[in-house]
């Protein structure tokens, strides 16, 4: 292709919501078919699913949610934004009484607060933290793992006061689009941050093989396989994330897909920035890239 298709092709794809860094990322995605394969990894939240996560249920402390809302007032994630728009309204009063914010990237939240020492956050992270968990809280975690729920603990100076399910729909189309993806050459892996319960579900849903379906993955994890698999040196490697702890995936990635209503430090480790997000946005690029550099399929 010439640098005038490349350029045409670039223009094109910003119009339909795909800003594309060079023309050479075009040049890698289309070289992947049958006889190149490419890896595909893909966050849950947000691409494989609507990233618009709901509060489903609240198991707990009714006086605890305020302060829960609170510390999760200033955060970016799904998660947060879902407690925030579920869970009581925090007034600016509330918000001044939080203290010692602090947020760990792909585990949670925590802070000082009137209550006492407040953690939101996954439940791997919260039994790194020697959180105490009571025997009822723990089945009420575990049913909603089964159930395919994102669970989240809160607790208080190192006691589990209340456990939230929060559920996030399927993009209806994500098992076709990454069938697509998969004839087109690429094996696709889900990396996700969150418990291996809603992730085997989703996986399922979306025809991802057990095998690679990732969960429980720390920011460092997810760059360890993304790093894994380029250095692997068989195909391009395509990692598609929206958070800050996607940024050095992203950036060790080949080709790095940032979505929509991601984290500005992903956006700035991307080769690709997706105004939508959603697997249909990752086949529009594929096929740009395919017809702009004349691959038949
Ligand atoms: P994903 O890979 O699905 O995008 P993340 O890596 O962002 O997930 O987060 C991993 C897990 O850490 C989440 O499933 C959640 O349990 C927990 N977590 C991350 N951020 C927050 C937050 N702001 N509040 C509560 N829990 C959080
Ligand atoms: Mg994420």
């Amino acid at each position: 292709a010439t640098p005038l298709t490349m350029a045409v092709a670039i223009g094109s794809g910003a119009k339909r919501g795909m800003l594309i860094k060079s023309a050479a990322v075009l040049e890698k995605l289309a070289s992947v078919g049958p006889n190149c394969p490419g890896r595909l990894f893909v966050d849950k939240t947000g691409t494989l699913t609507s990233g618009k996560m709901r509060v489903e249920a609240y198991h707990g402390d009714d006086r605890l949610r305020v302060w829960i809302a609170a510390i999760e007032s200033e955060s970016n994630h799904p998660i947060a934004r879902a407690i925030v728009a579920d869970l009581p309204s925090v007034g600016p009063e509330a918000r001044q009484q939080v203290r010692q914010r602090q947020e760990k990237h792909g585990f949670g939240v925590t802070a000082r607060t009137p209550v006492g020492q407040l953690l939101v956050s996954s439940p791997r992270f919260a039994a790194e933290n020697a959180v105490a968990i009571a025997e009822h809280h723990h089945e009420i975690v575990q049913l909603g793992l089964e159930r395919g729920m994102t669970v989240v603990l809160a607790a208080v100076d190192g006691r589990c006061e209340a456990v939230l399910w929060l559920k996030d729909q399927l993009h209806a189309d994500s098992r076709e689009r990454l069938q697509w993806l998969r004839d087109a050459g690429w094996r696709t892996a889900i990396l996700s941050g969150d418990a291996s319960g809603p992730v085997r579900l989703a996986a399922e849903a979306v025809g991802v093989d057990g095998n690679d379906a990732h969960s429980e993955m720390a920011p460092e994890e997810k760059l360890a396989r993304v790093r894994e698999a380029t250095l692997a040196g068989n195909g391009v490697v395509m990692m598609v994330g929206d958070g800050v702890n996607d940024a050095t995936s992203l950036a060790a990635a080949d080709i790095g897909v940032a979505v929509h209503g991601g984290a500005e430090a992903s956006l700035v480790a991307a080769d690709v920035y997706l105004t939508e997000a959603g697997v249909g946005r990752l086949v529009e690029l594929v096929d740009l890239s395919r017809r702009t550099l004349g691959v038949m399929r």
